[in-house]
C-alpha cells in the first residue's frame, strides 16, 4: 500500500510538474513592435459627418416601406458632397438599386483588388430613446442615433480616410473597391449580392473582403487585461427548420391522452435535452490559443494544458451563452402554432427552431442530430431555410497581417485574434465569392455598448470616430 502510494505521489508530483512546466512556457509570441506613423485626424469634422449621415432614414423593414427610395437616394447623393475628393479620385456604378460601389484605382495593376464593405441602412427605432435617434445630436462626447454604430460610423469612417487620403495626393497601390449596401439588415439580397454579381459580370477577382462582424473589445473577457481587436475569419450560418407534430382533433372537452400539443412539447423537450456537439476546434480553437497566454495564471494552466483539461475548459466555455455560442452550433425554439381556437384540438401544431450553424456542421449534420434528438411517431421535419455558415478565412497570411498591423498601429497593445461572428453579415455572401473574407470594425467596444447594436440610445463617442479614420487610412496606405 505504502509502495502504491509513493508510486502515485511520484506520478502526481511528475504531472504537476508537467503542468507547471507548460504553463510557464505558455506566455505570448514575442510580435515585433509596429513602426507605421499614424496620420493626425480632426475628429470633429467626422463626427458632424457622421451627424448628418443618421439624419436620413435609411431604414430597412422586413416587408419594404414605401419611404426607402427617397431617403436612400438622399444619403448616396450626400456621400458625394459630403466627401468630394473621394468622390474625385473614385468610380462610382450604383448596383442593386440603391448601393453605391466605388473603385479607387492602384497604381500596380499586378495586384489584385480588395473590397472594403459597409452598410447604411438601419432598424426601426424601438423603445425610449433619451435622444432624438434621428437628430444626429452631438454632445458628451458622442454622436448619437440610429445607425451611429451599425453601421454608418464605420462608413462614415472609411469615406473620410479616402477623401484625406486623395485630398494628400495619394494614390493607393492596388484597386480598391469600396461599397456600401442598402439591406444588410434584411439579409443582403439587393446590395452584398449585387455587388457580387458585379464582380462576376466583369470577371474582377476580388483577393479579399473587410466589412463589419467584431470590435476592438475591452473588458468583455474578464480575465485579460489588454483590449482584444476580434478579426473574425468565419461566421456562422443560419437554419431554421418546422418540427410538426400530429395528433386526432376535435373538441377539447373530449381530448386524448396524446394531443398534437403534447407530442410537440415531448419533441421539443427531447430536441433540448442535448446540445449539437460542439468543442474547442477549428476556429473556436484558434481563438482562445490565441487569447490563452494573456490569462491570468489559472486560466493559463488550463489552457497550456489544453491535451488534459479540453473537456474541463469546454464545460466552463459551454456555461456562457456567449462562450457557448463559439463552440457550437446553437438551437433556439422561437415561433409556436396549434390550435386558433381555445376549445379545439388541433390536428398539427408546430414549432420553428433556429440553428446557427458552426463552421463545421450543415444541413446534413443539423438534420442527422435532430434525428437522434427526437425519438416519436408523428413529428415531420421541414427546413425552411439554410445559409450555409461561412468558410474560415486564412490568418496567417498577408491580408490578416496588414489587418492585424494596422490595428497594432492606431490602438496600441492589442491582442489581434481570429474570431467568429455569431450573427450574419455581408460577409456571409461576399466569402462564397472571396477566398478570404475578414470582419471588424475599428471601434472600441464594451460591456456596455452590446445593448446599443439595435437597441436603444445608440451612439458612437467621437474618439472611436478619430481611431477608425486613422484605422482606415493606415491600413490602405499598406495596401
Ligand atoms: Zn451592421
Amino acid at each position: 500500500m505504502k509502495r502504491v502510494l509513493k508510486l502515485c505521489g511520484l506520478g502526481c508530483f511528475a504531472l504537476l510538474s508537467v503542468i507547471l512546466f507548460k504553463t510557464i512556457r505558455y506566455t505570448p509570441p514575442d510580435v515585433a513592435a509596429v513602426d507605421i506613423s499614424v496620420p493626425d485626424v480632426d475628429a470633429d469634422i467626422v463626427a458632424q459627418k457622421l451627424s448628418q449621415a443618421i439624419q436620413f432614414r435609411t431604414i430597412s423593414h422586413p416587408l419594404g416601406a414605401p419611404e426607402r427610395p427617397a431617403a436612400f437616394q438622399d444619403f448616396i447623393d450626400w456621400l458625394g458632397v459630403a466627401f468630394p475628393n473621394a468622390s474625385r479620385v473614385t468610380e462610382r456604378t450604383i448596383v442593386g438599386g440603391f448601393t453605391p460601389l466605388y473603385l479607387w484605382e492602384g497604381s500596380d495593376k499586378s495586384q489584385r483588388p480588395i473590397l472594403i464593405s459597409g452598410h447604411y441602412d438601419v432598424v426601426p427605432i424601438e423603445g425610449e430613446w433619451s435622444k432624438d435617434p434621428w437628430a444626429g445630436e452631438i454632445s458628451q462626447g458622442y454622436v448619437w442615433g440610429r445607425g451611429a454604430l451599425d453601421m454608418k460610423g464605420g462608413v462614415v469612417s472609411y469615406m473620410e480616410a479616402i477623401d484625406q487620403l486623395a485630398e494628400s495626393g495619394f494614390q493607393p497601390q492596388r484597386d480598391i473597391y469600396v461599397a456600401i449596401t442598402q439591406d444588410e439588415e434584411i439579409g443582403g439580397a439587393g446590395g452584398a449580392a449585387a455587388v457580387i454579381a458585379y464582380f462576376e459580370e466583369n470577371q474582377i477577382d476580388i483577393d479579399w473582403s473587410l466589412d463589419e462582424g467584431s470590435f476592438v473589445l475591452r473588458d468583455i473577457i474578464s480575465s485579460i487585461d489588454n483590449d482584444i481587436a476580434s478579426i473574425n475569419v468565419a461566421e456562422k450560418g443560419y437554419m431554421t427548420v418546422a418540427i410538426t407534430a400530429r395528433g386526432m382533433g376535435g373538441h377539447s372537452s373530449l381530448p386524448h391522452r396524446d394531443t398534437a400539443v403534447s407530442n410537440l412539447a415531448n419533441a421539443i423537450v427531447q430536441l433540448q435535452e442535448k446540445p449539437v456537439p460542439g468543442g474547442l476546434t477549428d476556429v473556436t480553437e484558434s481563438f482562445f490559443d490565441t487569447l490563452g497566454p494573456h490569462m491570468g495564471f489559472a486560466e493559463r494552466a488550463l489552457f497550456a494544458n489544453a491535451w488534459l483539461f479540453r473537456p474541463v475548459i469546454e464545460n466552463v466555455l459551454s456555461k456562457a451563452n456567449t462562450t457557448d455560442a463559439m463552440l457550437r452550433t446553437t438551437k433556439a425554439p422561437t415561433m409556436l402554432q396549434g390550435s386558433e381556437t381555445e376549445n379545439v384540438l388541433p390536428q398539427a401544431a408546430s414549432v420553428f427552431v433556429n440553428f446557427r450553424l458552426h463552421p463545421r456542421d450543415n444541413e446534413q449534420t443539423i438534420l442527422s442530430h435532430i434525428d437522434n434528438q427526437i425519438h416519436q411517431d408523428h413529428v415531420d421535419i421541414e427546413v425552411l431555410s439554410v445559409r450555409a455558415a461561412s468558410a474560415v478565412s486564412a490568418h496567417s497570411n498577408d491580408a490578416f497581417s496588414k489587418l492585424s498591423s494596422a490595428t497594432r498601429a492606431v490602438f496600441g497593445d492589442v491582442v489581434v485574434v481570429p474570431g467568429l461572428t455569431i450573427g450574419g453579415t455581408d460577409s456571409g455572401r461576399y466569402s462564397t465569392y472571396t477566398e478570404n473574407s475578414y470582419r471588424f470594425l475599428p471601434f472600441v467596444f464594451t460591456q456596455e455598448d452590446i445593448a446599443l447594436l439595435h437597441g436603444k440610445d445608440e451612439r458612437i463617442s467621437v474618439e472611436n470616430l478619430e481611431l477608425a479614420v486613422k484605422y482606415y487610412m493606415v491600413l490602405m496606405r499598406a495596401l
